[in-house]
């Protein structure tokens, strides 16, 4: 952690916390714009997270402050509490008032957040406070749930409390996420694998593309509906509940169908992205992280030019990568039109690669990209030499 929290704490509260919980945020390796055709998906847990400390108070009401924002909340602590506004407080509000839905009781509790997520920006801080709230009162309070029940309370808040209609995988690879692994989920079924990865003689590297996702959600659901399209008119010959039921051998058989050029592009993207993710599995068991490299800058080629996600931000990062020889991979990844890129960095380019990076961006978009060096981290857990 990068701030003293237990310190902080102290100042706040004037009083100790009883207990620091970390929950990581996510990136998807692999798997774009497929969950909702059936697809799979590939996040792992990242290094940057959110950390919570608390301790119980004697006044029945929970004190919500974060470091990385001013707004304090006050509520009581035994009663269902509205959405207040656009307050950052809603998110853990929102996981108690499943609990308390769910029969439990709680006496007063002062929560302090603090996260080094860059907030907005794909890399998933909403599920990452949800999942530490959750998490953290889940085992201090001995409540019984096992993680599945968390990360479904946590999806619940968001789309329901907070009224963002998003998938399951945010949630999932947040509280799923283990140090060095990563989750080949489907989020229809919920049957995952994990799969070893072992960076080796790289680091995970995440650019921040720093533009607001505007375009983001009106264009995601349009995708959707591109999708459904062409699911219908594939069903004039076969009967298929998904695009991803087909691999590209089996779809071009059938995708004369397709009468649309653009329809065609979206649902060869689908096909073969899931195919990608397949063989990115194979890859990462076979070690052959060049492979996985490959399969990312395909991905992001075909997020590009298929289904037109991307955009000059993110395909300025991915160009000036393809270029930089110690960079192996590297693709846009979320939802796209802005939001975070991924590379795999062979060890000791760091530096030269972030400012050669923040050149090159600058120089063609007008303002600096961040660059994060990540590990595939661990999952939520206890911190415990914080407050021994
Ligand atoms: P992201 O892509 O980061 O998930 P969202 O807009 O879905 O972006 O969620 C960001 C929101 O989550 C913030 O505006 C804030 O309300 C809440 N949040 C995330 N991290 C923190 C934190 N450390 N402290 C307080 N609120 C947080
Ligand atoms: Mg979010």
């Amino acid at each position: 952690m990068d701030i003293n929290l237990k310190e902080k704490f102290a100042a706040l509260y004037h009083k100790d916390p009883d207990a620091i919980y970390f929950t990581p945020g996510r990136v998807n390796l692999i798997g774009e714009h497929i969950d909702y055709n059936g697809g799979l998906v590939m996040p792992c847990a990242i290094t940057l997270g959110t950390w919570v400390a608390i301790a119980p108070n004697h006044d029945n009401k929970f004190r919500f402050k974060s470091l990385n924002f001013e707004i304090e909340t006050v509520v009581e602590s035994n009663v269902l509490t509205d959405k207040n506004g656009g307050i950052w407080a809603n998110y853990p509000i929102g996981v108690i008032n499943e609990f308390i839905k769910d029969g439990k009781e709680f006496s007063g509790i002062d929560f302090l957040f603090y996260g080094n997520i860059p907030i907005g920006s794909g890399l998933s801080s909403s599920a990452s406070i949800e999942i530490a709230t959750a998490y953290a009162l889940n085992s201090y309070f001995n409540l019984g749930y096992d993680k599945l029940a968390l990360v479904k309370i946590a999806k619940n808040v968001e789309n329901k409390f907070i009224g963002l209609n998003s998938g399951i995988m945010d949630q999932f690879a947040v509280a799923f996420g283990e140090k060095n692994k990563a989750i080949v989920l489907d989020c229809e079924t919920l049957k995952y694998k994990m799969v070893d990865v072992y960076l080796g003689n790289y680091v995970l590297v995440i650019i921040n593309t720093n533009k607001p996702r505007e375009l983001a959600d009106s264009k995601y659901n349009e995708r959707v509906a591109e999708c459904q399209t062409a699911l219908q008119q594939l069903n004039q010959e076969i009967r298929l509940d998904y695009l991803c039921e087909l691999n590209a051998e089996k779809f071009a058989l059938h995708n004369h169908l397709i009468t649309d050029k653009v329809i065609l592009n979206r649902a060869t993207h689908v096909v073969k992205e899931n195919d990608r993710v397949h063989l990115a599995a194979k890859a990462l068991n076979s070690g052959n992280l060049e492979e996985f490299g490959r399969l990312m800058y395909a991905s992001h080629e075909s997020l590009k030019t298929l289904y037109e996600v991307s955009g000059k931000e993110l395909d300025t990062i991915v160009d000036f990568c393809k270029d930089y020889q110690a960079v192996i991979g590297a693709r846009m990844t979320g939802a796209g039109f802005g939001g975070c890129a991924i590379a795999l960095l062979e060890k000791g380019y760091e530096e030269d690669f972030a400012k050669r990076l923040t050149a090159y961006y600058t120089d063609r978009i007008g303002y600096p990209a961040t660059i994060y060096v990540s590990e595939i981290g661990d999952g939520p857990h206890l911190i415990t030499d914080t407050y021994q």
